[in-house]
């Protein structure tokens, strides 16, 4: 009688924990019909934020950025990238020949956590200083001379451009947040912190990592229109007409179109797949209200969706013991570490429970239980790789390349010559997570279609965001 009992009992929670998975899966469903749903009301976002400024979540931020470019820049140039979980510096060499990138340097630094939020004084001292280094050992072992030199910033964050080299902080995301930065010109901030150390350098442009990652692409390859990043946060920009960004009236530019920064991480609508989880994410983090795609599909935010979904299961059932301080701990089951268990392939999830052990302090559990973590992982991770294919899509609808132009009715499919369309992108997500990217490619075949889809490629630009910038130095002080 007790051991029946026992295992009756065990069966209920079990069926419980199944509960909670179920109810996860049916939450993030994402079927076809839904992601063009997505695709659509992106699009229509995009009208409405190139149509009045605050017309919509979308804020279509100009860059002043009318010329990508082409292959002929030529000299030295350096470049600041700050806004992931590294912060790099890099020098590049251009030979003045289409894609002759003679020579890159790169150094990365994590961002220190604690400069994250304490004031920008300590902030840009930690970037110059890193910058300083980086220089004076080039005069070392070079004949560089005592030129100004000219650098691209790079500052992964919306900003309100003023011109190709200033811009005001709009907001902080990602976990950065200095109040005393947001509302002030960023190159003012960075130029003084680069004088309070004696270098000698010029800001020549001030860029978003998409809008570098897109001139990189660019310089590559000319059928290159958009960037897309999917790292610790996401965001992607595009090439506009000039005179569809209905909200500049009048806007001059030497090409006729202009990049636009879309900071699709505020996207929102009601046609997204969100969970009590998502909901829950967004009331404790430091942006509640903000970010809501960025929060269903960065690295920043998946890992802890995932914990989430475990600890609720920890609390319907004592599967996985009693409740660890660890598990209830926000942010501490990161992306990286989720992206290792999804794709633990040994028979025995060895590094699930590794992980799930060390990282968050539970017991050994069982094979059934790991499976179940893996599960939550592929379902988490699946929902965000399908929301940023419908966000591809939605910007190539935008702009005439997702196979539905042409009168409808008038021709078929087949009929339509697609131009080849090139999309730069970069983060850790696409590039270092597999089950990810496949996902996310398979989203884009289905929403788009085969047919469609083959006109379609999606190019990594490694570095891209730094070295974009270069070159876009390059691009505008000649
Ligand atoms: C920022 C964007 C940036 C993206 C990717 C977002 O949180 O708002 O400006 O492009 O992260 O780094
Ligand atoms: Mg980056």
């Amino acid at each position: 009688g007790v051991a029946v009992g026992r295992r009756v009992r065990s069966k209920k929670k079990w069926n419980r924990v199944v509960g909670v998975l179920r109810e996860l899966e049916e939450a993030c469903e994402t079927p076809v019909g839904r992601l063009k749903q997505v695709v659509d009301a992106m699009a229509v976002e995009m009208h409405a934020g190139l149509a009045s400024e605050g017309g919509s979540k979308l804020k279509m931020l100009l860059t002043f950025v009318d010329q990508l470019p082409t292959g002929s820049e030529i000299g030295t140039y350096y470049a600041l990238d700050l806004g992931g979980t590294n912060f790099r510096v890099l020098r590049v060499q251009l030979g003045g020949r289409r894609s002759s990138i003679l020579s890159q340097d790169v150094e990365l630094q994590p961002v220190p956590q604690h400069l994250m939020t304490n004031s920008s004084e300590d902030l840009l001292d930690f970037i110059s200083s890193t910058l300083k280094e980086f220089v004076e050992k080039e005069q070392n072992d070079s004949e560089t001379s005592i030129r100004t030199r000219e650098l691209g910033f790079t500052f992964s964050f919306p900003v309100k451009q003023l011109s190709i080299r200033s811009g005001i902080l709009i907001k902080w995301t990602k976990g950065f947040a200095i109040e005393d930065m947001v509302g002030r010109e960023v190159v003012e901030c960075l130029e003084a912190a680069l004088n309070k150390k004696g270098l000698n350098m010029r800001v020549a442009v001030l860029v978003n990592d998409t809008v570098g990652t897109l001139a990189l692409g660019h310089y590559h390859d000319c059928d290159t229109v958009a960037a897309v990043i999917i790292g610790t946060g996401t965001n992607a920009c595009y090439l506009e007409r000039a005179d569809a960004i209905i909200k500049c009236q009048g806007l001059l530019t030497t090409s006729g179109c202009m990049v636009v920064n879309m900071e699709w991480g505020n996207f929102w609508s009601s046609h997204l797949p969100r969970t009590s989880y998502d909901i829950d994410l967004d009331v404790e983090s430091p942006n509640p209200n903000d970010q809501g795609f960025e929060k269903m599909i960065s690295g920043m935010y998946l890992g802890d969706i995932v914990r989430r979904v475990i600890l609720r299961m920890a609390q319907e059932s004592d599967i996985f013991g009693p409740v660890s301080s660890r598990l209830s701990t926000p942010f501490i089951l990161q992306t990286p570490l989720m992206s290792a268990m999804h794709e633990d392939d040994s028979p025995d999830l060895n590094e699930v429970a590794r992980i799930l052990t060390e990282t968050l302090e539970l017991p050994e559990v069982s094979l059934k239980v790991r499976k179940l973590v893996v599960r939550v992982c592929d379902v988490v991770t699946r929902r965000a790789a399908r929301l940023a294919a419908a966000g591809i899509v939605g910007i190539l609808k935008k702009i005439g390349r997702d196979g539905s132009g042409g009168i409808a009715g008038t021709r078929s499919r087949s009929d339509i010559k697609m131009k080849r369309t090139v999309v730069a992108i970069e983060g850790g997500l696409y590039t270092s997570y597999t089950v990810f990217r496949e996902y996310l490619h398979e989203a884009l075949n289905e929403i788009l279609g085969e047919e469609v889809a083959q006109h379609v490629s999606l190019k990594v630009t490694e570095d891209g965001s730094g070295i974009g910038a270069a070159l876009l130095a390059a691009t505008y002080s000649s």
